[in-house]
């Protein structure tokens, strides 16, 4: 049988900064995904997406409701447990790099490695996310896409299988975010990744994902692979587009008009 996570009557509230009433984000969520597979987590600003990372990822918990993923329930586990499972089994890359400033490329994927890990794991990281020209410099001098990469290798030095992207490549120009796109694909095909990514570009989720969960105002609005949510021949005919071609590039399986 396939391992799943699966997501149930999720819910998490924030007391509001006046501290009368409640932000309450994921009303009663679910959804459940088979490991392995690649998610896309779209919406607007403040819609709920770094919430739901973070309660993936144990960066925070959950008001009520459970994440289970393969036959642990994470509301079960005990705070070793937790830690233990934030940083072995899921690996995080935000926007912002959040590498040390003070060590080389090399210095900070050998600081994440656990206690008797082999060295052979960041070798092999340096090699697959292409980093062997940049290992002995410092993060100051390298570009974002660079400093992406290398959070990227960062994130995956204890081999976790979960991986959890809150918008790396937005901060990225056109040709750098293909390239990181790559790199992500890459990386969740090889390590056989469960991944999810916060993104704002369809291109992007097409390219990336296999299923989507589009939120709104912290609830699920909708949730299907690509095809179903962005293609669904019903809503394409009712809304209809007229519009100059400019271009037509080729990236990968999709065209960008
Ligand atoms: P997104 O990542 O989609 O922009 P967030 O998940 O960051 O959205 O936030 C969802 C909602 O939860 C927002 O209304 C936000 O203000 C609120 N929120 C998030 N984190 C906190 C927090 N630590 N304290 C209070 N409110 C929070
Ligand atoms: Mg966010």
């Amino acid at each position: 049988m396939k391992k799943m996570i699966e997501i149930s009557n999720l819910s998490k509230s924030f007391p509001s900064p006046g501290g009368e009433e409640k932000v309450n984000v994921f009303c009663g969520a679910n959804f459940t995904l088979e490991q392995g597979e690649s998610v896309a987590i779209l919406g607007p600003s403040g819609s709920g997406k770094s919430t739901l990372l973070n309660l993936i990822g144990l960066l925070d918990k959950p008001t009520s409701g459970k994440i289970v993923v393969g036959e642990k329930d994470l509301s079960s586990l005990s705070d070793r447990e937790v830690a233990e499972y934030r940083n072995q089994k899921v690996g995080f890359v935000f926007q912002d790099y959040t590498l040390f400033p003070n060590m080389t490329v090399k210095e900070n994927l050998e600081f994440a490695l656990k206690k008797g890990q082999s060295q052979d794991d960041i070798n092999e990281l340096i090699e697959t996310i292409e980093l062997t020209n940049l290992q002995d410099r410092k993060p100051e001098t390298l570009s974002g896409g660079q400093k992406q990469r290398v959070a990227l290798a960062r994130a995956l030095v204890q081999k976790p299988s979960v991986l959890l992207l809150d918008e790396p490549l937005s901060a990225l120009d056109d040709e750098m975010r293909n390239k990181l796109q790559d790199y992500v694909l890459k990386v969740h095909k090889k390590y056989k990744l469960t991944t999810f990514l916060v993104s704002h570009d369809i291109s992007e989720v097409f390219k990336l994902s296999d299923y989507v969960i589009k939120l709104e105002n912290g609830s699920i609005l909708k949730q299907g692979n690509p095809e179903e949510l962005f293609l669904d021949k019903k809503t394409t005919g009712k809304h209809k587009t007229t519009g100059t071609i400019l271009s037509i590039k080729n990236s990968d399986v999709i065209k960008i008009i």
